[in-house]
């Protein structure tokens, strides 16, 4: 039987991510065999709604056929040469079609293969550009409470997160954090907007503070992945730069999970100044609860960029941009920044490479990504998509169980109230049960699903969601 022979062997020859190993010998891993639009199967025939992207990178379902197309047809040209003294097609293309699609003013991309190096290249290229300038003390960085932004050295010292953390500590260069605008966060009858507000006064202080010795401030854009599906006011990231500017501080926008339309907007930061709901109160009230979703869904279109939003310094990429296909990920910057290495000297230049930066492989996946985005006006079938979705998750949003039901663009997240201190992990296996794949962060359950999911998909997502939520309060 391939299932339990291949259960066996991976567990004695694979060392799984982010997983303590001994709990597989009660928990079994879950095969697979291929995969289908939003569909896993395994060996046997069952099949697993992919309701998170498997780890959010997937955006137009499994084996698209498109994409397959593109990468084939790259397979039998150039599967791969070193970016470094040669260039090719993909990445040149990629490069140009980004920089027409991001924010003004990113003309210049950096490649590496994962977000945690996309992080890592942002903070070296920010603080090498303030030595390039002379200020060799502005080597340090702020980021928000409950950050993630990976989890190699650098990464994770500007990640906030406990469990991902501690046990290296002593690793780590120390950097602050500032508080999080996160509106599960503000105070009793503050709206979210008014905390985001107060949030950034906050960060005005560190930054006068410290500006001196500070090279960047890095932010996930409008919702904190890891922290929980953290959502909050765009009015920060707006308030954010302009702070940025005036104490002469770069901005880095870490868009590794928000970025590629997941926001609702190709790009998180191009809502900063346009926000998607109304002003949210925290509270005890049905109509409270509401929160930032949707069941009062945003009346007037988003901006498809251009009009509206900021330019961050950096702009890091990952986990979408190649549809969730193969590793691969960049870290866009501005020309000013592009022009402090630009020198004689060998020794002023960003000297830092990884041997498959820009696979060509890679680029034509993203390359794919991106025309299906154009030709199948994404954007705006997403929007349908989030509708219809926040329609029928009433029933779970006012559930006496669940707290904080909200919505960002693709983005569904909200906590239950459940006795049971292994929630997580009773929520994964009866959601595997119920033939869906659901990897809730402590309490907090989130949908993140592939673009291409369907209406009958979607029904039946939130159907079983609120039998396991019953099941487990
Ligand atoms: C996933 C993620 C990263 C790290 O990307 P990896 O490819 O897992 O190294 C960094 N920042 C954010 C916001 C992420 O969600």
């Amino acid at each position: 039987m391939p299932n339990s022979d291949l259960l066996a062997r991976s567990r004695a020859a694979v060392w799984h991510p982010c997983t303590q190993m001994k709990r597989h010998e009660a928990l079994p891993l879950v095969p697979i065999a291929r995969g289908e639009g939003a569909w896993l199967y395994d060996f046997d025939g069952r099949r697993y709604l992919d309701a998170v992207s498997s780890w959010w990178v997937n955006l137009f379902g499994h084996c698209n056929p498109r994409i397959n197309a593109a990468v084939a047809d790259q397979l039998g040209k150039l599967e791969h040469v070193m970016l470094a003294g040669f260039t090719h097609e993909p990445a040149v293309q990629l490069s140009e079609r980004l920089a027409q699609l991001a924010p003004a003013g990113m003309g210049h991309c950096f490649y590496a293969s994962d977000g945690a190096s996309a992080v890592e290249i942002a903070l070296k290229m920010s603080a090498h550009y303030w030595l390039n300038l002379g200020k060799p003390d502005k080597n340090g960085f702020v980021s928000l409470q409950n950050s993630y932004h990976g989890e190699t050295l650098g990464a994770l010292s500007v990640t906030d997160v406990a469990l991902f953390r501690n046990a290296y500590g002593a690793l780590l260069k120390h950097h602050a954090t500032v508080p999080s605008p996160d509106w599960r966060l503000a105070a009793q009858g503050e709206g979210a907007r008014d905390y985001a507000l107060r949030c950034a006064e906050l960060l005005e202080a560190h930054l006068q503070q410290h500006h001196a010795s500070l090279a960047a401030f890095i932010v996930e854009p409008l919702v904190q992945g890891a922290a929980g599906m953290a959502m909050y006011h765009p009015v920060y990231l707006q308030r954010a730069r302009a702070l940025c500017d005036r104490y002469g501080v770069h901005l880095i926008a870490d868009e590794i999970a928000v970025g590629m339309g997941r926001t609702g907007t190709m790009f998180a930061c191009e809502q900063a100044e346009n926000p998607p709901c109304p002003p949210l109160t925290k509270g005890g009230s049905a109509g409270d609860r509401k929160g930032c979703n949707s069941s009062t869904p945003s009346p007037s279109p988003l901006p498809n960029g251009g009009d509206g939003g900021i330019s961050p310094d950096f702009l890091c990429l990952s986990k979408g941009i190649s549809g969730g296909y193969l590793p691969l990920s960049l870290v866009m910057c501005t020309d000013n920044i592009y022009r402090a290495f630009y020198a004689d000297e060998v020794a002023r230049g960003f000297l830092h490479s990884h041997s498959y930066s820009g696979n060509p492989l890679a680029c034509r996946a993203a390359l794919a990504t991106l025309d299906i985005f154009a030709q199948d006006g994404v954007l705006e079938a997403n929007r349908s998509k989030a509708a219809r979705f926040n329609h029928i998750l009433r029933p779970l949003a006012d559930h006496p169980k669940v707290r904080h039901f909200r919505n960002t663009g693709m983005i569904w997240a909200f906590e239950v109230d459940s006795p049971h201190r292994d929630f997580a992990q009773r929520c994964f296996t009866l959601a595997l049960e119920r033939e869906l794949l659901l990897r809730p962060m402590d309490k907090t359950v989130y949908f993140m699903p592939p673009y291409i999911i369907g209406d009958a998909e979607m029904d039946m997502l939130v159907a079983r969601t609120l039998g396991i939520v019953a099941h487990l309060c």
